[in-house]
């Protein structure tokens, strides 16, 4: 799974250093595609439940399963959420990391560093003998005392030899409620995280998820594995 969250997140790099003003979502993506391909593994959304990409691309108001295309082309200010999972041998990576497009607002710029810091509270908290509410409280406390809100709809999830597996893994909760975290589970942890109201809302196309009041959105997300020594991020190249 450590090769697999690898790939994963060497891909999101690639992808999130070619993030520039003029670039289309469709260009980050094949970079996603051509370097997992690269390495014999297989973009773990390609064809997932039909979707037509290797990643999710989300900019601005859009939270999650922004599909990329040629017509989407990046602009200096925008926030781009990239969302990118690997198979390899027999296990799936996954994870996301919102970068800025040049300069952004500052308010653009503290939603991403909230988000994120949200993210590493979720992971600090998933530890064995912990239960999944603690990391959803984790999460949900550092953000909701910053203002922002929780996406409700979507959640993380387990993950391994399948890309969704249970249990859902959500960004609010109660201590001490839910499943409790035992050494050997991996989960994704991915706060999705509003300006405005928590409320989403799918497009058409069935896969394009945008706030219900147009409000920038942020995502980040790792797989993480529950050891006895605590949390340990797998994807994560360092
Ligand atoms: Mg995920």
């Amino acid at each position: 799974m450590r090769a697999a969250g690898r790939i994963s997140q060497r891909a999101l790099r690639l992808a999130g250093a070619a993030v520039e003003p003029g670039v289309s979502t469709a260009e980050l993506d094949n970079i996603v595609r051509k370097y997992i391909e690269e390495q014999g593994a297989t973009p773990s959304f390609l064809g997932y439940g039909g979707f037509p990409a290797s990643a999710c691309i989300s900019v601005n108001n859009v939270v999650i399963h922004g599909i990329p295309s040629e017509n989407t082309i990046l602009k200096q200010g925008d926030i781009v959420s990239i969302d990118v999972g690997a198979y390899y041998e027999g296990f799936h990576g996954d994870n996301a990391w919102t970068f800025p497009c040049g300069d952004i607002s500052d308010e653009a710029k503290a939603l991403l560093e909230a988000t994120k810091n949200s993210l590493f509270e979720g992971i600090k908290a998933a530890k064995s003998g912990n239960t999944i509410g603690d990391i959803g409280n984790a999460v949900q406390r550092y953000v909701e005392l910053r203002s922002y809100s929780v996406v409700r709809d979507f959640t993380g999830h387990g993950v391994g030899a399948k890309l969704h597996e249970a249990p859902n893994v959500p960004n609010y909760g109660t201590p001490g409620r839910g499943p409790k975290l035992m050494p050997g589970m991996v989960i994704a942890i991915e706060p999705m995280i509003n300006i405005g109201t928590y409320k989403v809302k799918v497009l058409r196309d069935r896969w394009t998820t945008v706030t219900a009041d147009g409000k920038l959105s942020a995502h980040f997300e790792h797989t993480v594995a529950v050891t006895p020594e605590g949390p340990v991020i797998l994807t994560d190249a360092d």
